[in-house]
């Protein structure tokens, strides 16, 4: 009778929206003790909207606009959508810049009317000790807003500051996983500040900020050391690396290609109480196995 058990359960993971790609893993998912989350689009919408603009320099807001949403509009980041959508809401034109490279997990660089532009995190400032003034993006930061920052010829012209939003549904998933035993954490890119007041809102067990893509992964072989079984769950192309190496991946379904094909279960919707259903339904299944 096993495999009919099986069989139905997978039916109904298929209409509860979820998407079992790996079923070794949904076996192992009654006994994920970790949750490690993404931060945007996993536990935030992800979708970005201006809050601020603050110029520090010669530059008017418009002009610190016009830069970097001159960068912004070659990038898929949903910080560029938020940037790129406030200029049109603002009339404010920008030229297409000539060349551009992500700065991975940092920001972006190109040439804008034959200057070097960056918009880059508060992380990438620290690391090549660019001198900024804190006070002036501190309480804006601890708004849990992100800010970028604008340099031109690596001077520093000024920021953009972005909001997004926690999703309803974050809080109650996590606050299930809490009731299960189950360990909430959050990795992310974006700077300390943030993932503090993300992590307060949420009342995440862990949050651990400015990763890279590989440390994502890195970090999920170190919880793993400690002897935890971890789900990761992520929507983004710099997650896929740490889906792949989780005991349980997990891809949230408005995500990359990316993540979806790394991941064992992908959610049709994006979620994140749908990792608890997870949990609930292998263990429902594989208890009637015994
Ligand atoms: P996340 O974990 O939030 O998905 P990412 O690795 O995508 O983080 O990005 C980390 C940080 O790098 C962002 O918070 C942002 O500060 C910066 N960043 C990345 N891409 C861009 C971009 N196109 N424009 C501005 N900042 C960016
Ligand atoms: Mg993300």
């Amino acid at each position: 009778a096993a495999p009919l058990v099986v069989a139905k359960s997978t039916t109904l993971a298929a209409k509860s929206g979820l998407l079992i790609r790996k079923r070794s893993s949904f076996e192992e998912a009654r006994n994920i003790d970790t949750v490690i989350f993404d931060k945007t689009g996993t536990l935030t919408l992800g979708e970005f909207g201006v809050s601020d603009v603050v110029s520090s320099g010669d530059l008017t807001k418009e002009e610190i606009v016009k830069f970097t949403a001159s960068l912004e509009s070659q990038s898929e980041h949903p910080i560029a959508k938020g940037i790129v959508n406030y200029a049109k809401e603002q009339n404010i034109e920008y030229p297409q810049p000539n060349e551009f490279e992500s700065l991975t997990g940092k920001g972006i660089q190109g040439e804008v009317d034959n200057k070097n532009v960056k918009v880059v995190s508060p992380g990438y400032l620290k690391d090549e000790q660019i001198d900024f003034d804190e006070s002036e993006f501190q309480p804006i930061s601890e708004e849990g807003k992100t800010i970028s920052f604008l340099l031109i010829n690596d001077k520093l012209e000024g920021f953009v500051a972005l909001a997004d939003q926690i999703k309803e549904s974050s809080k109650e998933a996590i606050a299930q996983l809490k009731s299960m035993n189950v360990e909430s954490m959050m990795l992310t890119g974006d700077s300390q500040k943030v993932a503090q007041w993300v992590g307060k809102q949420l009342n995440l067990d862990a949050i651990t900020a400015e990763v890279l893509p590989d440390e994502k992964a890195d970090f999920v072989k170190k919880v793993q050391r400690e002897g935890k079984r971890v789900a990761m769950t992520g929507d983004g192309v710099n997650d896929a690396p740490a889906l792949a190496n989780a005991d349980l991946g997990i891809a949230i379904g408005a995500g990359t290609d990316v993540a979806m094909e790394t991941a064992d279960i992908v959610l049709v919707e994006s979620n994140p109480k749908d990792v608890v259903n997870i949990l609930d339904l292998s263990k429902a299944t594989y208890r009637k196995m015994i």
